[in-house]
Formats: structure tokens, sequence, C-alpha cells
């Protein structure tokens, strides 16, 4: 995704995390809004108390869960009646606000839409008059990406492209699949990073909770996770490359993104250490033809 493609997915996602957290709030006015984005939805009250269980339907559960991440959210957890599926309370949130969430699912895929067709429908001229706004904006996300992820770029730069990509697209608030975050918390303990460091790859993730996500990293550095081989993630559509975009990836002996770790860091360290063979050659060459001041023979004469 280019960088502009980025912000946009950051706004979207900003506006729809807004939706979510408000529509959980408006219970007088919550059946009409989901009835908005969701084919039907039922509700029953709780004996006794003032809550409401939702249900929503099947097919819309269908589309949208695969792109929330949890085991709340995996349809053999649900339990599903007539087509419809009980939305209980969980993780201290209440059935409206479960229900929010998916809701936040369709938020997203409309303002996507929508901002999509609108760029589609600008020509160059009307685009240049929001140029220096959306310039100054792209310079403060660039900034920002660069303060959450501390990396040094000499050490970023041997990143394979799969951990590299399922880095940025967590900090842009891209949701990563399962594959993809039990692969970037593996690798990332493999490369030797703390857990908290790994755990901050997470921040921006659509779903985020502190807890749940140090509690499953932890796990990951316990059990000493191996991570995920080449044709795993191209299985799991966690391998970003096609063939042509990076050669050390279309070699036949790469099977595994820590080999392409250590082939770059190996590089980086020839091309390192042949600079500064260079570098000494050439402080030698200096020195030989340079004159010796007067100092420097009185002391050398001194020392003999
Ligand atoms: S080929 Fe392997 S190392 Fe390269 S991006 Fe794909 S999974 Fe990662």
């Amino acid at each position: 995704a280019s960088f502009e493609d980025r912000l946009l997915t950051r706004w979207v996602e900003g506006e729809a995390s807004r939706a979510d957290q408000l529509f959980g709030m408006d219970g007088k006015n919550f059946d009409i809004i989901a009835r908005t984005y969701l084919s039907d939805i039922r509700s029953e009250p709780v004996p006794g108390t003032t809550e409401v269980t939702y249900h929503v339907p099947l097919v819309d559960y269908l589309e949208l869960c695969p792109k929330i991440t949890g085991r709340y959210w995996r349809l053999v957890n649900r339990p599903v009646k007539a087509g419809w599926v009980r939305m209980d309370p969980d993780v201290g949130e209440s059935s409206r606000q479960r229900t929010a969430r998916l809701l936040k699912e369709r938020v997203r895929t409309s303002l996507t839409a929508d901002c999509a067709s609108r760029i589609a429908k600008m020509d160059d001229a009307f685009a240049s008059l929001f140029a220096d706004p959306v310039d100054r904006i792209l310079g403060l996300l660039s900034e920002s990406v660069q303060a959450e992820m501390p990396m040094s770029a000499a050490v970023r730069e041997d990143w394979p492209p799969c951990f590299e990509s399922a880095v940025a697209e967590l900090s842009q608030g891209i949701n990563v699949n399962h594959t993809g975050r039990v692969f970037l918390a593996a690798m990332s303990r493999a490369m030797g990073h703390t857990p908290e460091v790994t755990i901050s790859f997470f921040a921006n993730a659509p779903d985020y909770s502190a807890d749940t996500t140090t509690y499953q990293v932890n796990h990951i550095y316990e059990r000493k996770y191996t991570p995920h081989g080449c044709a795993a993630l191209k299985t799991g559509a966690r391998c970003p490359v096609s063939f042509g975009d990076d050669r050390l990836c279309d070699q036949e002996w790469m099977t595994h993104p820590l080999k392409y770790l250590r082939a770059k860091q190996r590089r980086r360290y020839q091309e390192e250490n042949q600079a500064e063979i260079q570098a000494d050659e050439s402080t030698a060459g200096t020195s030989q033809n340079r004159p010796i001041d007067v100092a420097e023979s009185n002391e050398l004469d001194d020392s003999s």
C-alpha cells in the first residue's frame, strides 16, 4: 500500500473506532442504527436487568467476523439458532457494545468505498488544491510512524518483507490475520527483540487489548515458538512479494524469513568490513605521503 493508502486507512480506522464507541453507548437509537448497517437485528431483554441481548443475522455475521481477531468472534464460539447469532456480553463489554464492534467493520467498508469513489472523481487540478494540507498531514504521519517504531534504520533494513509488512500494517491499524500475528511475535523473538518491543508492534491493531496481547506474546516467548517458514506464510496469505519484487526472496534456497535476515545481516557486515578496510588503506596511504612535522619528529626521537 502507498503511504497515502495508509493515511486513508488510518483515518478510516479512527472514524470507525469512534462510531464503534458511540454506537455502543446509544441505547435509545441502537436498533435503528444497527438496521442501517445490518440486514436486520433482534433484541431480547435479560430477565431481572435493564440489559438486552442482541441477535444478528448469520449472513451478516459470516461476512464480518473474519475481519475481527479473537476467540469470541469464531462462529463455533457463538450460539446460533434459526439463522441468528447471539451476541453475548464478553470481556467487560455489553451485548450492544459487542454488536457495535461488528457494525464498525461495516462502517470501515462503507467509508473506504466512499472515499475511493470520491478520489476517483477528482481530477489533477482539483486534487492540487489540497496538495499543501495533504503534504503536511503525510509528514506528520511519517514522523509518528517513526516515533512508534524506534528501530535503528540499519536493523530495520534487514527485516524480511513478510515481517516488515506485518509490522507496518498493524501500525496503520490494518487487521493482520492469525498467521501473521503469531509469525510476527515468534519472528520478533527470534530476532532478539524484547517482549515489550514485540507488544508495541500490536499497539495500533484494530482490536488491541493490552492485557490479551501481553498474555499472548509472553506465551509465545515462554514456549519459544519457531517462526513460520516461507511456504506456511504463502499459504496463510502473509508473504507480500511476487516474483521479481525482491531478489533474495526469489532465490531457490529462500525457505525461511530467518534465512533472509541472516543473508541481509551477512551482506551488511561484509559491506561495512569492506568500507573499513578501504578507509584504513586510504588513511595509511595518506600518512605515508604526509610529511612528518617537527613535533612528531621530536616525539619519535624521544622514544627511541
Ligand atoms: S519469500 Fe519468504 S522471506 Fe520473502 S517475504 Fe515471502 S515469506 Fe518472507
